[in-house]
């Protein structure tokens, strides 16, 4: 199916406008046992899934332009005053207020740490990472959560330090965007279409 054929999706006052055909449906096969008798059918379909940001949107739209953002808790009231989150959440969790964006890029440069880390041959349906895939969970100073991510180059530690890069040649505006590497590797090193932040 080419992608110049998908549907595509486009917002205009604050309202979804669809372009294209969304689902696909292809002919099926019957299911039989040893005897030949029918049990069922298989169902080929291809659907596009249209999944929305929201208030999370300006996270994706800055890993493309090398940024990592977190958000801040600011309400004067709230017992988690000043808490920073990273993955970035839009609303405190202990106040609900609405959180304020910070830019936590030169925080992770300094070098976050590898707070422990798995390492894995087996995926989910549509992993589109180099296997083995070497998840981390990041640790930054002063941020009251922890980060997963993933490191193409080299092998992980806890409590190594790893920096961020980014896909900003061709971004997919996507969390695989976002990666993880150990501190002091050079910009050669880096897998196609990443760089620094
Ligand atoms: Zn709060």
């Amino acid at each position: 199916m080419s992608t110049e054929a998908r549907g595509k999706v486009r917002v205009e006052g604050g309202k979804y406008r669809l372009n294209g055909k969304f689902h696909y449906a292809f002919p099926n096969d019957p299911i039989r046992n040893e005897e030949g008798e029918l049990m069922g059918v298989t169902n080929p379909r291809d659907v596009t899934h249209i999944h929305m940001y929201g208030g999370e949107a300006p996270f994706f739209e800055n890993l493309s332009k090398g940024k990592l953002l977190g958000t801040k808790c600011e309400n004067p009231d709230c017992d988690a005053h000043g808490s920073v989150f990273v993955p970035f959440r839009i609303h405190c969790p202990d106040c609900l207020w609405k959180n304020t964006i910070v830019d936590m890029t030169e925080t992770a440069n300094k070098g976050a740490s590898v707070h422990t880390f798995m390492i894995t041959e087996r995926t989910g349906a549509f992993n589109t990472l180099e296997k083995p895939i070497r998840f981390v969970n990041v640790e930054f100073e002063g941020v009251s959560t922890i980060l997963m991510g993933y490191l193409p180059v080299g092998e992980p530690e806890m409590g190594m330090k790893v920096v961020p890069i980014f896909q900003t040649k061709s971004p997919t505006f996507t969390i695989i965007d976002l990666a993880w590497v150990p501190q002091g590797t050079l910009e050669s090193e880096l897998p196609e279409g990443f760089s620094f932040g």
